[in-house]
């Protein structure tokens, strides 16, 4: 395209929202044939609530909300502050934290009042020799209503199984169908368990999925795509999809995620809906229409 079109369709995008940095980019992006979306920030809203606290053994509703909250105090990850907040609301206040660990993609660690607390997924637990066996059938049932389930660990004995719940954007539905009927095979990727990818995914009426993706790995997803032949678009909104975005043909940011992410696309999605994504592609179909 001419200098001149590429000019006016990125004007044009901008008038929806639809930030282009590169022009390269918005000649690519009408040569899109594949779409991998982050799930969580991405095509959810990125504000989990806390939906279930089922205490286990001897352990107290109250005490173990109090202990996960203290933990997650010491963490950034949407799943942290949707503990503190709930913990808030309910009039509990956090213990101090003194020791505290992030686990990429598994979940936290720390000690609170003299008790060892690990809180994550069924990988981190087995990891430290603790057996989830016995709750895999509660997990699974809340992994089956979209829901991300925890474990609670408290001196190396399982305490709670917590759930939150991330509300899926309103227009998500209809922003990755408008995709699909372009022809474009849609991708979720997520670090997030098996299950709960799987109903996500089905909710939005995606097909295929890439779930326990460790944070290191996104990235290598693109690559895998591009190595079968697709022209790979990207969107994420997190630190973890910045190399992801990077590496894709086109990296499609949400305008409410994290500067690293901008940083790394060359598209910004202003308004945060999915939508962006078709409309970016038509402003590029548009512009090379009129230099041909
Ligand atoms: P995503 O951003 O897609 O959820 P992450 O790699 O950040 O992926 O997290 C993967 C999984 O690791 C989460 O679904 C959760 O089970 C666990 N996890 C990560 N961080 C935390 C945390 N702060 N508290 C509890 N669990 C966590
Ligand atoms: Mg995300």
């Amino acid at each position: 395209a001419t200098p001149m079109s590429v000019m006016v369709g990125v004007g044009k995008a901008a008038e929806v929202g639809v930030l282009i940095r590169n022009g390269a980019a918005l000649q690519t992006a009408s040569r899109i044939s594949a779409m991998i979306l982050d799930k969580t920030g991405t095509i959810t809203l990125g504000s989990p609530k806390i939906t279930d606290v089922l205490p286990l053994g001897s352990f107290e509703r109250q005490h173990v909300l109090r202990l996960a909250a203290s933990l997650e105090s010491g963490s950034e990850h949407p799943l942290a502050l949707a503990m503190v907040a709930s913990a808030r609301e309910q009039g509990i206040t956090p213990g101090k934290l003194s020791q505290f660990n992030a686990l990429a993609g598994h979940g936290v660690e720390g000690e609170v009042e003299k008790h060892k607390l690990l809180l994550g997924n069924e990988k981190l637990m087995r990891e430290r020799g603790i057996n989830p066996d016995k709750q895999l059938e509660t997990v699974q049932a809340l992994a089956d209503e979209a829901k991300t389930p925890m474990y609670l660990a408290v001196d190396g004995q399982l305490a709670a199984i917590i759930a939150v719940a991330d509300p899926i954007k309103p227009d998500s539905v209809d922003a990755i169908r408008r995709l699909q009927k372009d022809g474009i095979r849609v991708v979720m990727i997520t670090g997030d368990n098996r299950a709960t990818a799987r109903a996500v995914a089905a909710k939005v009426g995606i097909s295929e999925y890439f779930a326990e993706v460790l944070p290191q790995d996104k990235s290598r997803k693109v690559q895998e795509l591009q190595m079968a032949g697709e022209i790979v678009g990207m969107t994420g909104d997190g630190i973890n999809d910045a190399p992801a975005l990077a590496m894709a043909d086109v990296g499609f940011a949400i305008g409410t995620g994290t500067d690293v992410a901008i940083e790394s696309a060359d598209i910004t999605l202003m308004r945060g809906s999915l939508h962006g994504l078709a409309d970016a592609i038509a402003v590029s179909k548009a512009t090379l229409r009129n230099i041909k």
